[in-house]
């Protein structure tokens, strides 16, 4: 008997340290989570696959302002946004994902296209868009990305040398007598899941890291880096500091050190998160699913927002530690 479907996602993962919140920021945040993850569920419950749970959540997660990836996206060292996304099906080994693009309303849906339709595994730029409107997805005006409060962010992080997690720069700036809203925390989003089939599912999408050079790809549309999923192993979606997940494959490492050393999902996942990536001052985590329907979700910075939902069970939601 398969086990019980179950999805688990996150939006992104930093310095996210208590007293720089309050009750009803915090509140916020449980709520989205819990939002989102039980319209994932629903979709599980209803006998959905695993591709279409972490497609919806993290189209949901696109929508919420709360979150670095799509409307609220990080702004590029030349003020614009440049948006990742990726999605594997741990069923068949297909995978499809856009890097750059600045005009689809949701690069995770233009990800799910090129899975379903294309040859090919990823788009980038112009040529992710062309293929996104060829596609019937809409485009948007790049001003839909804009939020005032990534805006502030980035004035800020622009007289800093080099590029930061986004919440990392929300909280450095709070503690510089200079503060920012705790509200306008953002995150890097992402889901995995595991269906009443047994199939796994991993799906990612950001704006990046603030103020990072025009141009510039993170681990988030690279299968293997910021996404992974193979029915044998496990689905996994990263956040963090892209990328050191890039030379590391962080994803396929977990799913590799199952394959290959037997290890169980707990122990793969906390071997990279844990032990591999600091070697390399590599900052960030994961959330993982396996088909026996295990869950994991470990990050080595100070806070990540996550949960899970077992259809069926009330989702749980967190923040820290
Ligand atoms: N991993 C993302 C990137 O490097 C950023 C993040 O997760 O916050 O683009």
């Amino acid at each position: 008997m398969n086990a019980t479907p179950v999805i688990a996602i996150h939006g992104g993962a930093g310095t996210l340290l208590r007293h720089a919140m309050n009750a009803e920021t915090e509140g916020r945040y449980h709520t989205a989570l819990t939002e989102i993850l039980s319209a994932g569920e629903r979709i599980l419950a209803d006998g959905g696959s695993a591709l279409d749970a972490v497609t919806e959540a993290v189209r949901l997660l696109e929508d919420c302002p709360l979150f670095n990836a799509g409307h609220g996206a990080v702004f590029t060292a030349a003020g614009t946004h440049e948006l990742d996304a990726s999605v594997m099906d741990g069923a068949t080994l297909e995978a499809g994902a856009v890097s750059c693009v600045t005009r689809v309303k949701h690069p995770v849906l233009a990800a799910r296209r090129v899975l379903d339709v294309s040859d090919h595994v990823m788009f980038t730029a112009a040529g992710a868009e062309a293929f996104a409107a060829a596609q019937g997805l809409e485009l948007v005006d790049p001003s839909y990305f804009y939020t005032e409060a990534r805006h502030q962010q980035w004035l800020k992080a622009r007289g800093t040398s080099g590029t930061m997690l986004d919440h990392d720069a929300m909280t450095k700036f709070a503690f510089d007598n200079d503060p920012i809203d705790p509200d306008k925390k953002f995150g890097t989003v992402g889901a995995v899941a595991l269906d009443a089939n047994g199939h796994l599912a991993a799906a990612t999408s950001t704006g990046g890291i603030t103020n990072k050079q025009a141009g510039r790809v993170g681990d988030a549309p690279l299968i293997g880096a910021g996404c992974y999923a193979n029915d044998a192993t496990c689905a996994v979606s990263t956040t963090g500091t892209g990328e050191m997940f890039i030379r590391m494959l962080a994803a396929y490492d977990v799913s590799a050190q199952m394959e290959y050393r037997g290890l169980s999902l707990e122990d793969a996942a906390h071997d990279v998160v844990m032990t591999k990536l600091p070697r390399i001052e590599g900052r960030g985590g994961l959330v993982a699913v396996d088909a026996k329907g295990n869950v994991v979700l470990p990050f080595n910075t100070e806070g990540m927002y996550r949960g899970y939902a077992r259809v069926g069970v009330a989702p749980v939601t967190a923040i820290y530690r």
